[in-house]
């Protein structure tokens, strides 16, 4: 038992690096005092008389840095207050602020689950944070609880869990998630890019219940942006304000914030397109079933499976980008060996996957 594995002990305020405790947030004129719509603005050295657009736009003005209209939207869709609401430049830009604030270069350091997603470790390493990696288990890509209680310390301060997981595609067991974060009074974040792709509830409403939970979603994934980078944070007031007032203070610009309110009023497209992936993913599942070298396709409650081909995966690789076809080699991580991991595509793009996928099986036959 040590200082970490008892969250009753969780005290927000004792984990914050020192320098973020003592800090004076930037402001600006705009921040400080209530505008109106006929306010004249001459405190930004803006150009007030406008951009060379040949639209009527706002774009000379700098955006909304709290980003409060995008935020109804999020909070009206997630049924969570606006308070508990962050955005960021992509979720990897709260994976980097949950960095700044917590960890101590040199000193603390951060617990991910490999294979996973790779941005909690390059992250920590910009950083100077040490990073201990605790694999999944072998068979079936789940947290090794009693390894990871053995490694937590007084200098662990944030604990990586993604569920679903990326690259293996399936749901961490919620006991599991639940498990840490009734026994870790450090932080744990918990990425849910593709929750919206899973039959497994989202934690995002259970922030009140554990003061240690920050939630990550995207609108990279479900929602078809990944082009405007906005990522979404859920967790207490006082997390949020923490990040508010280390993020840079415009990090949402007026075109990505613009762009997602529109987004998410379409909610009907939304589900359609996700519908679709859902479909697709069972095409290519069935499909992939059907081809000699496929030796093990993954459940997946993600829009990408993972699957095992036999001592060909760097050839069949190789074979697919001859063909314009790219998927993702991960046949050198950890427990991954001879993997491919491959999104969901349109009906189309499947075809032509799978078409390609059944020459090359006939080609290797034929060599045989
Ligand atoms: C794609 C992905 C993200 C999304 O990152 P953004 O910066 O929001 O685009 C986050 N976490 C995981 C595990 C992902 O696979």
């Amino acid at each position: 038992m040590n200082s970490r594995n008892d969250c009753s002990k969780f005290n927000l305020n004792s984990l914050i690096r020192e320098n973020i405790l003592n800090i004076y947030p930037y402001t600006s004129a705009r921040i400080e005092h209530k505008k109106k719509q006929e306010s004249i603005f001459l405190d930004a050295n803006e150009n007030s008389f406008g951009s060379p657009l040949s639209f009527y736009n706002f774009y000379n003005r700098y955006p909304d840095p709290l980003q409060i209209q995008l935020k109804n939207k999020i909070s009206e869709l997630k049924n969570i207050s606006i308070s508990n609401i962050f955005i960021g430049n992509g979720s990897d830009e709260i994976i980097d602020i949950i960095y700044r604030i917590f960890s101590r270069p040199g000193v603390d350091h951060s617990i991910i689950f490999p294979p996973t997603y790779g941005m909690y470790e390059v992250s920590g390493r910009i950083h100077g944070i040490n990073v201990i990696k605790i694999p999944l288990t072998m068979d079936r890509y789940q947290l090794n609880i009693e390894k990871i209680e053995n490694s937590i310390n007084q200098y662990s301060k944030i604990i990586f869990i993604c569920s679903p997981n990326n690259p293996t595609g399936n749901d961490i067991l919620e006991q599991d998630i639940e498990n840490i974060l009734n026994n870790f009074s450090g932080i744990v974040v918990l990425d849910e890019a593709y929750i919206d792709f899973s039959k497994k509830k989202s934690f995002s409403n259970k922030i009140d219940q554990y003061p240690n939970l920050i939630v990550l979603q995207t609108l990279s994934k479900s929602w078809g942006l990944a082009g405007i980078r906005i990522g979404i944070g859920f967790a207490s007031k006082e997390i949020i304000e923490w990040m508010n007032k280390i993020k840079f203070p415009y990090n949402i610009n007026i075109l990505s914030q613009e762009v997602a309110i529109q987004a998410l009023e379409n909610k009907d497209l939304y589900f359609y397109h996700l519908k679709s992936i859902l479909k697709e993913r069972k095409y290519l599942e069935e499909n992939f079933k059907k081809i000699s070298f496929i030796t093990k396709v993954y459940p997946s409650s993600t829009n990408f499976l993972l699957v095992k081909i036999h001592f060909l995966s760097k050839k069949v690789y190789q074979y697919l980008i001859k063909n314009q076809i790219f998927v993702r080699d991960r046949s050198k991580i950890i427990l991954c060996n001879d993997c491919l991991r491959i999104t969901v595509g349109t009906r189309y793009e499947n075809q032509l996957l799978v078409k390609k996928m059944i020459q090359y099986s006939l080609l290797i036959k034929n060599k045989l």
